[in-house]
C-alpha cells in the first residue's frame, strides 16, 4: 500500500558536546548533517534513528535539549525556515533526527510538499534505485519515531493525521505529551484520558512529560533506548 502523509491528512546550529541527559548518558552527541533533500542521510553505515515530531512551539527543542543534556537543537524554528532533517549522532550509537515542525496556517503548499518529502522517506525509506545519486545508508526507513503532543490542548488535526501516518507506515512510535507542568493538577486525570484516547495504541505507549521539571524524561529516555538498541531488532 502507498503510504503518504497527504493521504493521511485528508483523513483524519551546529553545536557539540559531551551530554548528560537521560537519553545521551554522557555520550557525546554531535550535529552530522542538515539534509534538505528527501532520502539524504549521514554517510558510512546507518545506525538506528529515531525521527522526533511534532507541531511548531510544541516543545520540540526544549525536549531535546532537556534529552540530550545539551543545546543541541536549534532554537524555535521560525515559519520561514528552511525545512531540513537535523541529524544528531550520539556517542556512535544511534541518530536523533530533529524533524522541521508543522502545522503552522499559514505554511505554503511548496514548503508542505518539501516537509512531507523529506517525513515520508525518512519513515517509510527510499527503494532500491530510487532518487538521483546512490547513497550509503539509503533505502532505510527510521528505526522508531517520538511524536510530540501538547498536553495543555485537545487533539490536534495535524498530529491527528500524523498519528495516522505513522500507524500506517509501521515504524514503531512513543507519543510524549509535552508541557505537563501547565496543566493543573485538578485537569489532569480528564486531560490524559482525553489524549491517550486519541494517540496512544497497544504498542503505542504515550507518556506525560515536562522538560521544565523533568518529569518522566528517564522513563521516556529508557524505552528510546530500548527501541533503538541493537538488540531490539529482529
Ligand atoms: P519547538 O518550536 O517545538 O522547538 O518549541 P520550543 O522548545 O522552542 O518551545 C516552545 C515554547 O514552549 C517555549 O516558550 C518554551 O519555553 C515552552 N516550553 C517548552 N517545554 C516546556 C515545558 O516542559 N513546560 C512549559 N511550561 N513550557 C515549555
Amino acid at each position: 500500500m502507498k503510504i503518504s502523509l497527504a493521504s493521511a491528512s485528508s483523513r483524519a546550529g551546529h553545536r557539540s558536546g559531551s551530554a548528560r541527559g537521560p537519553l545521551a548518558l554522557g555520550a557525546e552527541v554531535r550535529l552530522v548533517l542538515p539534509a534538505h533533500r528527501p532520502g539524504e542521510r549521514p554517510k558510512g553505515e546507518a545506525l538506528p534513528a529515531l525521527a522526533v515530531l511534532g507541531r511548531s512551539n510544541v516543545g520540540k527543542s526544549t525536549l531535546l535539549n532537556a534529552l540530550l543534556g545539551t543545546k543541541v537543537a536549534r532554537v524555535s524554528q521560525t515559519p520561514g525556515r528552511t525545512q531540513a532533517l537535523y541529524w544528531y549522532r550520539v556517542g556512535e550509537k544511534f541518530d536523533v533526527v530533529d524533524c522541521p515542525g508543522y502545522g503552522f496556517a499559514k505554511t505554503s503548499k511548496e514548503k508542505r510538499d518539501s516537509f512531507e518529502g523529506l517525513i515520508e522517506s525518512l519513515l517509510v525509506g527510499v527503494p532500491e534505485g530510487a532518487g538521483p545519486e546512490p547513497a550509503e545508508g539509503k533505502g532505510a526507513g527510521a528505526t522508531a519515531a517520538l511524536l510530540l503532543v501538547d498536553s495543555r490542548l485537545d487533539p490536534q488535526q495535524s498530529d491527528l493525521s500524523m498519528a495516522l501516518f505513522l500507524r500506517e507506515s509501521s515504524v514503531p512510535c512513543f507519543v510524549a505529551a509535552t508541557k505537563w507542568d501547565a496543566v493543573k493538577p485538578s485537569q489532569r486525570v480528564r486531560q490524559l484520558r482525553t489524549l491517550a484516547a486519541a494517540f496512544e495504541g497497544p504498542d503505542r505507549p504515550l507518556l506525560p512529560v515536562s522538560a521544565e521539571t523533568g518529569e518522566n524524561l528517564p522513563e521516556l529516555a529508557r524505552l528510546l533506548r530500548a527501541a533503538l538498541s541493537p538488540a531490539s531488532k529482529e
